[in-house]
Parts: C-alpha cells; structure tokens; sequence
C-alpha cells in the first residue's frame, strides 16, 4: 500500500495553491459580504486550465482521474476559499459526468468545450421541495410535443443558477416503471432559459458569493437532442456520478478544515494571556492535535475513495464514508479553531466564522450523515434497509 503522491501530483496540488494565493482571505471575505460571485477567480483557474482536470483531451480537458481532480479542488479550498471557492467551480469539475459517459459524440462536442474553457457554467438540477432526499418522487415533469419536451415543476437548492447560462436537470417522463421508484426520469443538459425559469435566490447561512435558489419551471423547451441518453434511465445515469461528487465534496472539506486548523495553531502561538500563548495549554492544544489526526484520518479515506474509483473498481462505501468523516472533522476543526480564538474567532476579520459557516455545507449536502450512515448499515454491514 502506497500512500505517497506521484511529483506530478503534488505539482497540481502546488499550482493550484499558487494560483489561489492571488485571491487572498480578505479577497473572499468581500465576496461573501457582498455575495458576489468571484467570477475573476473562476476565469482564473479556466485561463490555466484546470476546469478540465477531468474532462476528456479530446474536447480540450486534461483527462486525468479524480484522484487529481480531489486534490485541486481540495487546494482550492485550503487555501482560504473554501466552500466560496470549491463551489464556485465544483460544477465544472465532474457535473457533466452524464454527458461524458452516457452523452453522444455530438453533444459532448457542444457542450464540453465551452465549459472547460470557462466561457459556460452549469448548474445541477436534482433536489425538489415535495421530494427531498428520496429523489425518486421527483415530479419535475417532462412530457414530449414534437422534436421538444416541454418542462413543467420545481426546484430547490441549485447552486449557481444566478449565473448560470446551462442546467443539467432531473424530470420525470413517465410513471415509475418495472416496480423501480426510479425508473421513468430522465436526464437533460439545456439552456437556463429565464424567459420559462424563475430563479428565485434563497438567503441563506454562508456560502454568499455562490448563490443557491428556488427554480419555478413553466413549459420549458427542451430540445429531444439536449436529452442525455436513453428516456427513463436519467437516475441511473446520475448514480454513475454520485461517488466521485462525494469523494471531491470530502476532499474540499478537508481542505476547509485543515485551513481553519492553520489559523487556530497561528493564533494559539502569538496570543498571549496570563503571560503565556494560549496553544501552552493543553486544554487548547488537544482539541487541535485531535482535529489534525482526524482531518488526516478522513483524507486517507477521501484518497482511498479516488484510488479506487481512478482503477475502475466499487468505491460507494469508501466514497460515502469519506464525505461522513470528512464533513464531520471539517466542523469539529472549524469548531475548535474558533474556539481557540476566543472572542476573536467571532468577528469577521479572523475569517473563522465565516469558515464554521461555510463548514455545514458539507454535512448537509450532497447528502446527509444519516443517510449515509443508513447506506452503510445497509450495504456494508447486511442489516434491513431502514428508509
Ligand atoms: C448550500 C446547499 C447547496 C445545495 N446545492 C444543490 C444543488 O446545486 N443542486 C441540487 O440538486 N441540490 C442542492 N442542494 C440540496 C441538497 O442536496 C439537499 O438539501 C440534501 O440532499 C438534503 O435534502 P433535503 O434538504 O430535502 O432534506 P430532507 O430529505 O427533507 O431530509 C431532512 C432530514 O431528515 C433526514 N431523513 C430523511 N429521511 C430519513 C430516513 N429515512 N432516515 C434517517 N433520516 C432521514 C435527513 O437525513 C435530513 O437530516 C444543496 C443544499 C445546500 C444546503
């Protein structure tokens, strides 16, 4: 077992954090005051090229796996961006999965190379108010008329569709086919055409500069071509994506963690009460020492997760269990860093309540901890499914 990274590797990793050292902190701290999302940034990290980590050569990505994906976005993160930074161009990254896998050489063609240059950004179009996280009760639906479907329902939670000019979206064709709950969605890569789209934004705990929204969808045209593969087989096309998008939140996740950890250690030694730093006392130092052994415990699993789904074999528990535990530690360091900065951690210029802030995120999306607690008990361990 080998837990090192390859030079080339650690090279992306060190060219993203370079990258992100032009867009420091204070630069994300006015993003999020404002909630105004960092375009400059997301065009920076399109000129070097790195929207297309993953994303085939052929349509001008870097074809390279997830393993490297994890460790840009997780730089990315760590640098002080955060879940601002991460889900700024977390869409970029693997969300048009569907497309690659199961789209047409024509489609890819279309859609692929606008995104990886940065010119098009996407959201993703899943969660409904009606269903939450039992997806197959989505409703949105989709219903042909001609060479078109027409698309009528709701959404809730989707990032980025302020800004976004592409949705890739969820819907349902038909009635639930073969006994399957998720039989009859399918899955469609369209225009976010406002002129059959409200996109009404939710206020929300952190995270400002990527917007999340309500979307209210009135006979939206869909060309039959924006369609991803085969009508009725949209869920399983989106399962294809759903361990790689858990292992990338859990690597960003790490990273947010381990940034809050950084600042919690450099306070701790220049703080000095009762005529001693802070981080003299244990009370202070164990928390932190705690959360490093645990932030380093999630990551080996989130590289676990992305060793095993890069060489083609099963990583769904590994992947779901990486999301848990790294969700988990990027609270707990977020927690204690504040901690740690007493009052301090508290007011905005210390950024750590903006990181604690951001830090729910993850627990909460894209997936929750007991649902990920109920796959496991259920898939890894052989009890009754409970949900
Ligand atoms: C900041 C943010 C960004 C997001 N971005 C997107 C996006 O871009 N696109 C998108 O499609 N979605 C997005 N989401 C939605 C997110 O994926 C959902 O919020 C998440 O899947 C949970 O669904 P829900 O909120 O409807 O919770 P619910 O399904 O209502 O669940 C509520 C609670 O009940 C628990 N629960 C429900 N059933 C069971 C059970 N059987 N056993 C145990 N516990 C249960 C859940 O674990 C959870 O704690 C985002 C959410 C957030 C907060």
């Amino acid at each position: 077992m080998d837990f090192s990274f390859t030079p080339e590797q650690l090279a992306i990793r060190d060219n993203v954090a370079k990258l992100c050292t032009r867009f420091d902190a204070q630069y994300w701290l006015e993003r999020d005051r404002a909630g105004h999302f960092p375009h400059d940034f997301h065009s920076a990290i399109a000129a070097a090229g790195w929207l297309g980590i993953a994303m085939p050569q052929e349509f001008g990505g870097a074809g390279l796996g997830i393993t490297e994906a994890a460790l840009m976005m997780q730089a990315i993160s760590q640098s002080g961006a955060g879940f601002s930074g991460a889900s700024s161009v977390h869409m970029n990254i693997f969300g048009l999965n569907p497309v690659v896998v199961y789209g047409t050489a024509q489609q890819k063609k279309r859609w692929l190379p606008p995104l990886i240059r940065g010119e098009e950004k996407a959201c993703f179009a899943v969660t409904e108010p009606d269903a939450g996280l039992n997806t197959a009760r989505t409703k949105t639906a989709a219903w042909r008329d001609g060479d078109r479907y027409l698309l009528r329902g709701q959404k809730i939670w989707i990032s980025t569709a302020q800004v976004a000019a592409k949705m890739l979206i969820l819907a349902r064709t038909s009635a639930a086919e073969g006994g399957r709950a998720t039989g009859g969605l399918s899955l469609f890569y369209t225009d976010l055409d406002r002129r059959y789209v409200e996109v009404r934004e939710i206020e929300k705990m952190g995270r400002h500069a990527v917007d999340s929204n309500m979307l209210f969808i009135e006979e939206l045209p869909v060309p039959v071509d924006d369609r991803i593969g085969e009508e009725g087989k949209g869920f399983d096309y989106l399962l294809h994506g759903l361990n790689p998008e858990r292992i990338l939140i859990a690597a960003e996740a790490v990273g947010l963690g381990r940034a809050a950890l950084a600042r919690a250690v450099a306070y701790a030694n220049e703080r000095i009460v009762f005529d001693r730093p802070i981080g003299q006392n244990q009370a202070i130092q164990h928390p932190l020492a705690r959360c490093w052994m645990e932030l380093e415990a999630a990551d080996l699993m989130v590289f676990k997760a992305a060793g095993l789904y890069d060489r083609g074999e099963p990583c769904g528990a590994e992947a779901n269990a990486a999301k848990y535990l790294a969700a988990e530690a990027c609270f707990r360091a977020c927690e204690q860093a504040m901690l740690a900065h007493g009052g301090m951690g508290y007011a905005k210029e210390y950024h750590i309540e903006r990181f604690l802030r951001e830090a729910m995120i993850p627990r909460l999306a894209p997936v929750s901890p007991q649902l990920i607690l109920c796959f496991i008990a259920e898939k890894v361990l052989g009890l009754p499914k409970s949900y």
